[in-house]
């Protein structure tokens, strides 16, 4: 699920609406799970992107990321066995030496305390090289997710840099740089018109020999009324509009049966053009999301800590501050520690719910005015998908292929 935010920039006559996939996240994994976003890039120079970037510019500071590395010591220090780091926000490209630092510091606490470590990077790929993905990866970075918004056509003028130059070729070298180093999975942000034309792009992409090398999947944009609407708002939330497209026109969104439809239809693409095809049937799981998870944690980079992607850059929607002693709970908070999917009757009866639990916290909520969409079309469908795989098509299956991770 991709978010798609209105920036204005000064001198800019139009507002731009655009894809927010930045910012810096990291993640523990087993009991005690964390996830934290911390703004690293501040604002994003290479592409007009970003409901973070428009708020908090600049980098994270030199005491923001102190505290980060004392919670970690902390979290250590009382037993966690892992930690999983997600670069993202702003664009982490761009605060590479945020990056490094932290990078360095997690290591070393990993190496003194004996845990183990991973990290995983969002970026927009514009700023990716080969020199680059090389020491991601000297820093445990072993996967990068970049982002492209249809064939160039469409990407181009959605991916608007300062510049105004296009941006497609320039990223997909990105994406070559760094699956050189690391695995590389490719998120297509779809609406009905990136749908139309993803046979296309895969084909573009195949091309240029990626379908050895990356994986690739589909996120079906959502519509949004408005961010500054989630609950618990406060004079300082600000509205981020997530439907219109950059030339004004509303965000042709498809609903939730044709995304499940679309996922059929793409996996057979996939396996057309020799890309990796997911094989994976959904799991019962203990969690959503970090939002419930009691460990995770996003903490941008003026040190506010929030629960939830959406959230992020609204302060009134901050949960806690990051301080010196810690993560210092403020009154939203609460609300994450309240829900529970087993609250919605509706979610109660349905078969779908170990594997689905209510799907989404932030828009789950019945104060949020967030569109809800059930899940059960798509993960029927990726039940069908398994079943047509596994099942009817056991030539395919007996060909080597390789999986998406
Ligand atoms: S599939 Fe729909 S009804 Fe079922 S648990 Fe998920 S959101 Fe609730």
């Amino acid at each position: 699920m991709a978010n798609w935010v209105k920036c204005t920039h000064k001198g800019d006559e139009q507002p731009v609406y655009v894809n927010v996939d930045a910012a810096m996240s990291m993640r523990w994994i087993e009991s005690d799970n964390a996830t934290i976003i911390v703004y690293a890039g501040g604002e994003i120079d290479v592409v007009r992107v970003c409901f973070e970037s428009n708020r908090y510019a600049g980098r994270m500071s030199a005491a923001v990321q102190s505290n980060i590395a004392r919670l970690v010591r902390r979290y250590f220090d009382s037993g966690t066995k892992r930690l999983d780091v997600t670069w993202y926000g702003g664009e982490p490209l761009l605060a590479f030496s945020v990056v490094e630092r932290l990078s360095k510091r997690f290591l070393s606490f990993c190496e003194e305390f004996g845990r183990e470590y991973s990290a995983e990077i969002v970026t927009n790929g514009t700023l990716m090289s080969h020199e680059k993905a090389q020491q991601l990866a000297s820093w445990k970075v072993k996967r990068a997710q970049i982002t492209l918004d249809g064939v160039p056509e469409l990407h181009d003028a959605r991916r608007v840099p300062k510049n105004r130059k296009p941006t497609f070729c320039t990223i997909l070298d990105g994406i070559d740089a760094a699956a050189a180093h690391m695995h590389v999975s490719v998120r297509i942000n779809v609406c009905r018109k990136v749908a139309a034309r993803l046979e296309e792009l895969l084909q573009i992409l195949a091309a240029r020999g990626l379908n050895r090398v990356v994986s690739v999947y589909v996120a079906p944009l959502q519509k949004v009324e408005d961010r500054k609407t989630l609950p618990s708002r406060g004079p300082q939330a600000r509205v981020s509009s997530v439907a219109p497209q950059p030339d004004g026109e509303q965000l042709d969104a498809l609903d939730g049966r044709e995304a499940a439809d679309l996922e059929l239809r793409f996996n057979d693409l996939l396996w057309k053009y020799g890309f990796a095809v997911s094989n994976c049937l959904p799991e019962p799981r203990c969690t959503t999301c970090m939002a419930d998870k009691e460990h995770s944690w996003l903490i941008e980079a003026n040190g506010d800590v929030q629960k939830c992607y959406w959230t992020a850059g609204l302060r009134a929607e901050a949960a806690g501050r990051l301080t010196e002693d810690g993560i210092a709970p403020r009154e939203p908070y609460r609300k994450w520690q309240d829900w529970t999917a087993f609250r919605n009757t509706g979610c109660l009866q349905c078969i779908m719910l170990p594997i689905c639990l209510g799907r989404c916290p932030t828009i789950a909520q019945p104060s949020s005015t967030i569109g809800f969409v059930c899940w059960r079309a798509p993960l029927e469908c990726r039940m069908d998908n398994w079943f047509l795989f596994n099942c009817h098509w056991p030539a395919r299956k007996s060909e080597s292929r390789p999986v998406a991770a």
